[in-house]
């Protein structure tokens, strides 16, 4: 494609988005097809000769559009939000046309010094422990995902605990890691993935507001150390996934402290609220941590993938995952002077995710970005006191953050068949959860459309659908 033929498309291409963005309100929010619709659209084999780009997306109107589930709906309150913008798309757009592979900081050094810049940025923007800036002793990188920077924390964890052993040796059998009953699965992923084995994580149970029981913590811990088990890592979460309940922090980063354990705290779905200073209670402790995740391709305007990664102590993430083959030496490295992120995760290569979040800080600004993160909140705190007063619905407790979890009065079957019903009618998009036994709806509002007649034709549309079951 030449330049200019690019600039022909892209343009249209440009336009076809914002039309979408438009039109976004009225799509089904919860793609309608069966499994297979998809594919059997689409020609069996690969195009011999190359075709227009004008065929290309008249096959994305009429093949992909009906297969979207519409995340950018203003009306989608299912998972977790996962809101994008409009400078967020195009930092995307300039990082691919730019095509640049950032793995040292001499294959682009605009792309790691920016992305330090930036981390360091959210460090104050955030109110988050200085121990995590660059420019001191820890420091911050985007990884892809929430589930890769906790693989990383586990890593990093297993080799302080071995004395950089394990990584030479292999396997280390006795050392375990404790998390709540409500801790994302990502952790369980990530001791599997990094060879702890499942039998060695502690899952702890939890109070009455789902958050973990640090006592009980402790008293796992000294019940394994009696057993000739080590500790070495423990995963407290400010906002879980099923419920967003908060960890006590501090409470559970004492005790890591006490017994020498690599605290990670894991904010992924909704750490983003530390951008307001009102919220940042709930983050109490966090100087505890040995490591921090939390994701702007969660709540704060930037599309996936974008994951930022913190360590108190960034010379314990180095010395653990670095590797330096020949081809990749260079002065800049050898002199020790600069940041290669080649050495901050799992993968050696990376984009330039940089750019996208720096589109979105500087296009909103922190008190932009304040004011939607504490409106997504003051509509989920409204929308929870109207299910409170409801005769017929009820609610699991007062949402910390942006996430309502609420039920109908009658049973499991009701609510489950209350959300389908719902989630049919392509009007909205909830789903669900199970708590203590029970089936709950849950109502996660933080898209960046999503005003406040959204939430309340929302609530309208789930009383009258219960009315009629
Ligand atoms: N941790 C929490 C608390 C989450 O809510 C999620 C996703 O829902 C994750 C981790 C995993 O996030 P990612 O998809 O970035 O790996």
């Amino acid at each position: 494609m030449s330049p200019e033929q690019f600039r022909e498309q892209g343009k249209k291409l440009i336009d076809w988005i914002a039309d979408y963005y438009e039109q976004v309100e009225n799509y089904p929010v919860l793609s309608q097809v069966s499994p297979g619709d998809i594919r059997k659209n689409l020609p069996a084999n690969a195009p011999g000769q190359g075709e227009s780009f004008d065929a290309m997306m008249r096959d994305v109107d009429q093949f992909i559009l009906p297969g979207i589930t519409h995340w950018q709906s203003p009306n989608f309150f299912a998972y977790f939000q996962s809101n994008t913008s409009g400078p967020s798309i195009l930092g995307e757009l300039l990082s691919a046309g730019l095509g640049v592979q950032g793995m040292l900081w001499a294959t682009s050094p605009a792309c790691t010094e920016l992305e330090s810049h930036v981390m360091d940025w959210l460090v104050d923007m955030m109110g988050l422990p200085q121990q995590f800036k660059t420019t001191n002793q820890g420091g911050g990188v985007i990884q892809d995902t929430a589930s890769n920077a906790l693989m990383t924390a586990l890593l990093c964890a297993r080799e302080m605990k071995t004395n950089f052993e394990t990584n030479k040796l292999g396997g280390c059998p006795k050392i375990v890691a404790y998390v709540s009953s409500q801790t994302h699965s990502s952790v369980e992923k990530g001791i599997k993935i990094v060879g702890i084995g499942q039998r060695n994580l502690r899952v702890i149970d939890v109070d009455e507001h789902l958050a973990m029981i640090p006592e009980k913590m402790e008293q796992q811990i000294k019940k394994d150390l009696d057993e000739g088990y080590i500790p070495f890592f423990a995963c407290a979460t400010i906002g879980t996934t099923s419920s967003n309940a908060v960890d006590p922090v501090r409470a559970i980063g004492e005790i890591c402290r006490r017994y020498d354990i690599w605290l990670h705290v894991d904010a992924a779905m909704s750490g983003s609220a530390a951008v307001c200073p009102e919220y940042r209670n709930y983050f109490d402790g966090l100087e505890l941590a040995k490591s921090y995740a939390f994701n702007p391709h969660k709540w704060l305007f930037t599309n996936f993938d974008c994951d930022c990664f913190y360590v108190k102590d960034k010379a314990v993430l180095i010395k653990t995952l670095s590797i330096l083959p020949e081809y990749l030496k260079n002065e800049a490295t050898e002199k020790g002077a600069v940041i290669d992120y080649r050495d901050w995760h799992v993968q050696l290569g990376r984009r330039f995710r940089a750019l996208k979040l720096w589109f979105v800080i500087r296009y909103y600004g922190v008190e932009g970005l304040q004011y939607h993160i504490s409106e997504h909140i003051r509509l989920a705190q409204e929308f929870a006191g109207w299910v409170d007063q409801s005769p017929d619905f009820e609610l699991l407790n007062q949402p910390p953050f942006n996430l309502v979890c609420f039920r109908h009065k009658s049973d499991d079957a009701f609510n489950k068949k209350l959300m389908d019903t719902l989630n049919k009618s392509g009007k909205l998009f909830l789903t669900h959860t199970v708590l203590n036994g029970q089936f709950w709806l849950r109502m996660s509002i933080g898209q960046t459309q999503t005003k406040r007649h959204h939430v309340e034709n929302a609530w309208r549309l789930i009383q009258e659908t219960a009315e009629m079951k």
